[in-house]
């Protein structure tokens, strides 16, 4: 568990490849330049761990871009204190970003191996998310709704009726949705029923998946 000057160095490359790539809010730009990426990743890829790619974890599933990570992010405008609600928890690089923002963090993982791991590894880094959960994205976190943000970190087939439905008004729902390839989808609650759709651009996901094993 080592932060040495050198993986310090590269994540500051890091950020600057991922400013050039269009990415302007300071508080995410800042968050990455802060979160030991390396530590979240198997050993086997440490040296990759700056790259602007998405890498291998446990369970089959994999860590998201940072670029995409920071777009996802951008687009919730988190402010201190907003309660924010995560589909794949994974390797918790995500929910990492979140916690730096100072959002409250509760994510849902529907692998037990990640839920497990990353509940035991993220408070080792100092990161305290409200409620990790093992369970199913699809449902949502009733009891704890309404939420300011919700970001589904998994390529979501159709966009999850629960979801919506617990977002605050005002709330934004950050979901890739599609198949094979996903369009970035931006929901915001205007009122009970009305909600603002944007759509913007291609990405490719693990799929958010439905039934567990
Ligand atoms: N945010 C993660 C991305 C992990 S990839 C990170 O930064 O590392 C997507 C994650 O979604 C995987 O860990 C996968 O197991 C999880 N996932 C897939 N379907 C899910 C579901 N229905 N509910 C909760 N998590 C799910």
């Amino acid at each position: 568990m080592k932060d040495t000057f050198k993986h310090r160095g590269m994540r500051q490359k890091l950020v600057q490849t991922v400013k050039d790539k269009g990415i302007t809010d300071q508080n995410v730009l800042e968050a990455i330049g802060k979160i030991p990426r390396h530590l979240f990743m198997d050993s086997g890829f440490l040296d990759h761990a700056y790259q602007d790619k998405a890498f291998p974890i446990a369970a089959d599933q994999t860590i998201s871009q940072p670029y995409t990570v920071a777009f996802q992010t951008e687009l919730l405008r988190v402010e201190k204190g907003n309660k924010i609600l995560e589909i794949g928890t994974g390797s918790g690089y995500q929910t990492a970003v979140l916690c730096e923002l100072g959002a409250q963090v509760y994510s849902i993982e529907r692998q037990n191996e990640l839920f497990k791991k990353t509940s035991k590894f993220l408070p080792k880094l100092g990161y305290r998310p409200k409620k990790l959960i093992f369970g199913d994205g699809y449902k949502g976190l009733k009891e704890e709704a309404p939420f300011d943000g919700i970001i589904v970190t998994a390529g979501a087939p159709f966009v999850p009726k629960p979801l919506m439905g617990q977002l605050a008004i005002g709330g934004k729902l950050v979901i890739p949705v599609g198949d094979s390839v996903q369009t970035m989808t931006l929901f915001i609650r205007k009122g009970p029923k009305e909600f603002e759709k944007h759509e913007l651009g291609e990405f490719r996901f693990v799929p958010l998946l439905e039934d567990k094993n």
